[in-house]
């Protein structure tokens, strides 16, 4: 029997459960991890963003974490591990199509979006194989002192004055007690499943399940859009370094291509084929996506499927929120306690800012009265934010049925998170007290809702033309107060050359 006594126990050592108990055990805490699996392990969720650099650059900083710094860029990061797979992110990219027909290339790019979110690779942002980076985290955690308990079955989490958790690691029984466990444990939520709290799709406007794997031999799409006679020159960067959204028919796709020549891909599909069973073929659902869009056919012809071992995985409903994700005694990390949709990639940063503003409370009010009042209102803020999510892609989705609609709707997304990243880039390494994408600031709520309000009217009207240039200049008007790097300017045909508000490496 491994009996052992700590004060914080992180059930999950994905990249979010490991950054936090580096940072916990820089602040002096005695820190145990615990995860069912051993690394390396197949993790899907791969693209970073200024706002997950700007956080983790931070956080490394104040918390004195310098391996792990590197990590809030591109080119450090080549540098300083260059045994980690990763790929070279400029910014997002999305293609509109249409059922049934090749891909049209227009000189003036109206089926095209491309928004940097870095001026250079140096600075960019990464694709990160998860599988290395989570491996890597987790060795550094180890390195510094953490515990990390691997192939760790949790069979029962109870709570008196303190928590027990037993379970069994290989042949080895093991009885851990502590103050205060993390559940970073993703969709598996495995302490609210312990504490019997409700993880719920209700009330969430997104309806999405997604099929994906890692590919390789997938041709570069930048190469076929020149092999089309596409216009390339005003592209602000090489159109497949960043994540490269396909957006379909109430459905769209993820390509993100580490250097290696490994391609992420992943349908994300919603509407009534969402609902519809899981499919019994993965593999079968997959290729008949692909039939269906005969330019991502073509991009696919001499695919084959690296990872994971068992192939195409086919997931449920993606969307879930739990009814609280904290507690006496307890909090969740973000993907715990409720997940809506890839699009946008604001999953790990998401997941950083939540692991920044708990290392603060840890490092400000651990065993003092405050403590336990500021955990709630963390987990409330945690809870708001996906339901502002939620509204930020329900909206993508609702207007995915035209392409400059959706591109309209997505700027929302774009504000909010460069309003964010200026009060991050003030913040320097102070908390700040803004949600998520400023999900909290009524300026940006206020925008949304005016927004969503244009959208039924929008629907309602069946996407004909006069109703679209209505939409889109209405959002340009409403998206007018908080626009300060000249979006939705109709000179930029729909390329976006420089975005950042600040240095997103400038801290302090
Ligand atoms: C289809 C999809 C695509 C995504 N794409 C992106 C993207 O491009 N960009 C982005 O920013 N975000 C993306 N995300 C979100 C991203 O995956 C998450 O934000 C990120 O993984 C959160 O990290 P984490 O460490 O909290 O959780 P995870 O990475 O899920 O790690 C959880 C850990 O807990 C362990 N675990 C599970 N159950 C137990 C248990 N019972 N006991 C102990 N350990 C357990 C697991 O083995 C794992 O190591 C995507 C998500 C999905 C579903």
């Amino acid at each position: 029997m491994n009996r052992i006594d700590c004060d914080v126990v992180i059930l999950g050592s994905g990249l979010g459960g490991s950054l936090l108990a580096m940072v916990l055990h820089r602040l002096g805490r005695r820190v145990v991890m615990m995860d069912r699996c051993v690394h390396p392990r197949f993790t899907i969720g791969e693209s970073s963003t200024p706002i997950a650099d700007m956080l983790l650059a931070r956080v490394c900083r104040r918390y004195a974490l310098p391996e792990i710094a590197p990590l809030a860029a591109y080119g450090a990061t080549r540098r300083a591990h260059p045994e980690l797979s990763i790929g070279l992110k400029r910014g997002f990219s999305y293609f509109g199509h249409t059922p049934g027909q090749a891909f049209q290339v227009h000189p003036d790019h109206r089926n095209e979006l491309l928004v940097a979110a870095s001026t250079n690779a140096e600075t960019a942002d990464s694709h990160w194989l998860r599988r290395d980076i989570d491996a890597f985290l987790a060795q550094q955690a180890r390195s510094m002192g953490v515990d990390l308990i691997e192939n760790m079955q949790v069979r029962r989490i109870t709570k008196t004055s303190r928590w027990t958790i037993q379970g069994q690691s290989g042949h080895q029984e093991v009885e851990c007690h502590c103050r205060f466990v993390v559940d970073a444990t993703g969709p598996a939520g495995t302490l609210l499943a312990a504490l019997g709290i409700a993880k719920q799709p209700d009330g969430l406007k997104t309806h999405s399940r997604s099929l994906y794997a890692h590919f390789e031999g997938v041709t570069s799409w930048d190469e076929l859009l020149e092999t089309w006679g596409a216009g390339r020159q005003d592209h602000p960067y090489p159109c497949d370094r960043a994540a490269l959204h396909h957006v379909l028919d109430q459905a769209w796709m993820w390509q993100l291509t580490f250097d290696s020549g490994v391609m992420s891909a992943g349908f994300v599909i919603s509407g009534p084929a969402a609902s519809r069973p899981h499919p019994p073929d993965a593999k079968g659902a997959w290729d008949s996506f692909l039939s269906t869009y005969p330019s991502l056919k073509q991009q696919f012809l001499d695919a084959r499927i690296v990872a994971p071992a068992a192939g195409v995985v086919a997931t449920d409903r993606l969307q879930y929120l739990a009814e609280r994700a904290a507690g006496e005694g307890w909090i969740c990390l973000p993907l715990s306690a409720g997940f809506i949709d890839p699009l946008h990639s604001t999953g790990i940063a998401h997941t950083f800012s939540v692991v920044w503003r708990l290392a603060h409370l840890f490092e400000s009010q651990w065993n003092t009265p405050a403590w336990s009042s500021s955990i709630l209102a963390l987990g409330e803020a945690m809870r708001a934010e996906i339901r502002f999510l939620d509204r930020l892609v329900a909206g993508c989705y609702r207007t995915m049925p035209d392409f400059s609609a959706f591109s309209a709707f997505s700027m929302l997304y774009f504000v909010a998170a460069i309003r964010f990243e200026s009060r991050l880039g003030t913040a320097g390494l102070e908390g700040m007290d803004d949600q998520f994408l400023c999900a909290d600031d009524a300026l940006v709520k206020g925008m949304v809702s005016r927004v969503e309000e244009e959208v039924r009217q929008l629907q309602a009207s069946g996407f004909s033309r006069d109703p679209i240039r209505r939409f889109v200049n209405r959002v340009r008007e409403a998206i007018r107060p908080l626009n300060s790097v000249g979006l939705m300017d109709a000179n930029t045909r729909n390329m976006y050359h420089h975005t950042a508000p600040v240095d997103k490496l400038r801290i302090g």
